[in-house]
């Protein structure tokens, strides 16, 4: 690949940041600055190359739900996965409610979506909230090769202090019967994935490993069954950017998955790429982001269609 073309594309594609805004309805990420942008690209095989300029660290937001569906589905497969949460597309906003309430049984039309990530959370294994967080959190730990991974304390007590629409959600997948156990650990854990904080490096590794059908080639370890790494890209092209995923499909045509923190990850083939650009359109992705990998997959020719 022709990595000279990183910067030019950055500095075209930063022009769209003064179009976008910084996410403020979690108090806690307003405070970054909108107009950067940076991207990291691992091939599988090479060494990660990075260009623009990535913030050090930031939260993976909704691109947690793509390691947390994955681990779910580890734990206890696809059956039990599937048969609260659904498969297809919404059309709405992530953290909708509307379709909850007039679609019985009043199931989760998807895990990229808020409401069918927070079920699909509610799956993960382990004695308490605890021990399930840190399950999520070595799982992406060993996924990226970075056992530094933490989470942003003060972004997880912004969001939980701030999660009316979220604790909303929680409440009527409850009464739904789709949530069983404590509404408010379930909701616990999940605030905690999103603020999980990871460079752009950290995601590029993981999409590589994800583009590698869930095998780390340095140690050749299966880290993920194939499968669920197939269901998991086929979420990411169809669900991963929200209401914009069909649009993005067509313009880029790379799995990805985007959080509102401005982060994306993006499975290409044969490579993963972590792309930051906080500022964000009104479908809650990031702005500059999606023109990037838009111009990227033109200038590659990435798309799997
Ligand atoms: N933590 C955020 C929320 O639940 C994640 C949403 C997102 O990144 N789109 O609202």
């Amino acid at each position: 690949m022709d990595y000279s073309i990183l910067e030019p594309l950055i500095r075209e594609s930063r022009n769209q940041c003064n179009e976008g805004k910084v996410a403020s309805y979690i108090p806690e990420l307003s405070k970054v600055s909108g107009d950067l942008l940076g991207i990291t690209v691992h091939e599988v095989g090479k060494d990660p190359v990075t260009a623009g300029e990535c913030m050090p660290k930031f939260t993976l937001q909704s691109i947690s739900k793509v390691f947390a569906l994955l681990l779910a589905l580890i734990d206890r497969g696809e059956q039990q996965v599937f048969e609260k949460v659904g498969m297809e597309p919404t059309g709405d906003m992530y953290n909708s409610l509307m379709k909850l309430e007039i679609v019985t049984p009043g199931k989760p039309f998807n895990p990229m979506i808020n409401a069918g990530a927070i079920t699909v959370t509610s799956f993960i294994e382990g004695d308490n909230v605890n021990e399930r967080f840190e399950r999520i959190l070595s799982f992406i730990q060993k996924l990226s090769g970075d056992d530094s991974i933490y989470y942003n304390e003060k972004v997880y007590h912004s969001e939980n202090h701030t999660a009316h629409r979220n604790r909303a959600l929680a409440h009527l997948l409850k009464d739904n019967g789709i949530l069983e156990g404590d509404v408010e650990e379930h909701l616990e854990v999940y605030f905690k994935q999103c603020a999980i904080e990871t460079s752009c490096t950290n995601l590029a590794r993981m999409g590589m490993i994800l583009a590698n059908g869930g095998k780390d080639p340095e140690t050749s370890e299966q880290l993920i069954p194939k499968r669920y790494v197939q269901i998991a890209k086929t979420f990411m092209i169809t669900c991963g950017m929200y209401n914009a995923s069909g649009e993005f499909a067509i313009e880029a045509g790379i799995p990805a998955k985007s959080g509102v923190s401005g982060g994306i990850l993006a499975v290409a083939p044969n490579m993963g790429i972590g792309v930051i650009g906080p500022a964000l359109d009104r479908k809650g992705n990031s702005i500059a982001g999606i023109r990037l990998l838009t111009r990227l997959s033109e200038e590659w020719d990435l798309t799997i269609f």
